[in-house]
């Protein structure tokens, strides 16, 4: 252990440090490696499919700030457009030719986006989303998927009531219970799950809310006509579905996880890579609900860095890197090579590895079942994957903290980077079995 505690002295140190002043040390509660049982590395920069470490180590990085470094880091073209739009001032409050241009790309981009407004995060994408979808229903009743996760807003902090399609309970402390009881969970890939909470709840659920591939306990693609049953139940019921693609818009297919399964939302979720590396998010769909929000209507809504002209310029800069030719092609056999060569990894090891990908989000669950839900990844073996982490960091390849997120792949990533990934895993299965 000490040998560890040598390589990663100044990491060590700076949690400390930080540990004094922010609570447990970071700024978003995963970063703090709670899931595998040893200290943050602390990174100083990162340039394409790298990151390094204050201690001055190197890694092949499979997190790229949770999604949104899809070209990689530091792509030249993104750091030129925010140095431009650095230069021009960095925030008026006042409209922008930039915002119009961002809009217009991604309209063009989302077959069932009229209309979009740009917000500063994930989060606030959904929430709002969500009191829009409430104020067009007139109604207050949402139904999320246990594992998804939509941003840290009371309304989705909510895990399963007793019964499947009853009422939730509060998953954080300081959620009202009142609040908690409007949304009702149930189980992802069930549809019949959500046919029951629309008997249940007659007339009052204004939305059925869902990542379309769940990302976010690991990757969890959707089975054959899960998305399109949702959308039915939605259509009988009078309520809308909102996709949530703040991970997979603009990374599982140009135009999101719609394209790719060719089922529209009403209204659709967009943030990670459409920031660029910056703080911008965004929600869109057709112009009759949108045209609610204010000032076009009376729903609420406002944001004093909205459609930021720094986190503008980065966006359009990545989405026009992102629509040149054979991006996607070239994403999907990086990643296609990568889920090949961790399974014959595996298997040679005699490591059980259940491997989920969409395009260039991968999981690997260690366990000898499908995994389907969010109860199936909870029978996963966590302690294999703790082990697993930490052989492959010492290897140089930087994973998710947790055996709850997906490995992100980006256009960065080269093919020796994926073949040096694969023997870091062949040594890193060994150790994480014979520990
Ligand atoms: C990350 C994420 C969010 C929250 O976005 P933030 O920018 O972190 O607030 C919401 N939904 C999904 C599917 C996400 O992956």
């Amino acid at each position: 252990m000490k040998d560890t505690h040598d390589r990663h002295a100044r990491s060590q140190a700076a949690y400390a440090a930080a540990c004094r002043l922010l609570p447990g040390g970071v700024n978003s509660p995963v970063r703090a490696f709670g899931g595998v049982d040893i200290g943050p590395v602390f990174i100083a920069s990162a340039r394409g499919a790298r990151v390094f470490d204050v201690d001055g180590r190197e890694y092949i990085d499979y997190v790229g700030s949770w999604g949104p470094m899809i070209l990689g880091h530091a792509h030249p073209d993104v750091i030129a457009a925010i140095h431009k739009a650095v230069d021009r001032g960095t925030s008026f409050g006042a409209p922008t030719l930039a915002e119009t241009a961002l809009a217009e790309r991604i309209v063009d981009a989302m077959a069932s986006i009229e209309k979009v407004r740009l917000v500063s995060s994930g989060t606030e994408a959904v929430m709002s989303a969500v009191r829009l979808a409430r104020a067009f229903t007139g109604r207050d009743t949402i139904v999320k998927m246990a594992g998804c996760y939509h941003g840290h807003s009371d309304s989705f902090l909510v895990a399963a009531g007793s019964g499947v399609a009853e009422h939730g309970t509060a998953s954080s402390p300081g959620v009202p219970q009142a609040l908690a009881k409007l949304t009702v969970v149930v189980p992802y890939n069930d549809a019949a799950a959500v046919a029951a909470a629309f008997e249940n709840h007659p007339d009052r659920i204004a939305a059925v809310l869902v990542e379309p591939v769940a990302a976010n306990m690991g990757v969890v693609s959707p089975a054959e006509g899960y998305l399109a049953a949702l959308r039915r139940l939605c259509d009988e019921n009078g309520a809308l579905l909102i996709f949530d693609e703040v991970i997979t818009g603009f990374r599982v297919a140009f135009g999101g996880a719609q394209e790719l399964y060719g089922v529209h939302a009403d209204l659709t979720c967009l943030g990670k890579i459409i920031g660029g590396g910056l703080p911008l998010a965004a929600f869109g769909g057709r112009a009759g609900i949108m045209d609610r929000l204010a000032p076009a209507g009376k729903v609420y809504q406002a944001g004093t860095l909205s459609g930021n002209p720094i986190a503008t310029a980065a966006a359009v800069a990545t989405l026009d890197l992102l629509a040149r030719p054979r991006c996607y092609e070239r994403l999907e056999s990086l990643s296609a090579a990568l889920e090949t060569g961790l399974a014959d990894a595996a298997a040679r090891a005699g490591v059980p590895l259940t491997i989920n990908r969409v395009g260039s989000i991968l999981s690997g669950f260690f366990c000898d079942r499908p995994v389907r839900n969010f109860a199936d990844v909870q029978t996963t073996d966590i302690a294999c994957f703790k082990r697993f982490f930490a052989g492959m960091l010492e290897r140089g390849v930087y994973l998710a903290p947790s055996a709850y997120e997906a490995m992100f792949v980006s256009l960065a990533h080269t093919d020796s980077d994926i073949e040096r990934t694969i023997q870091a895993a062949r040594e890193s299965f060994q150790t994480a079995i014979h520990p």
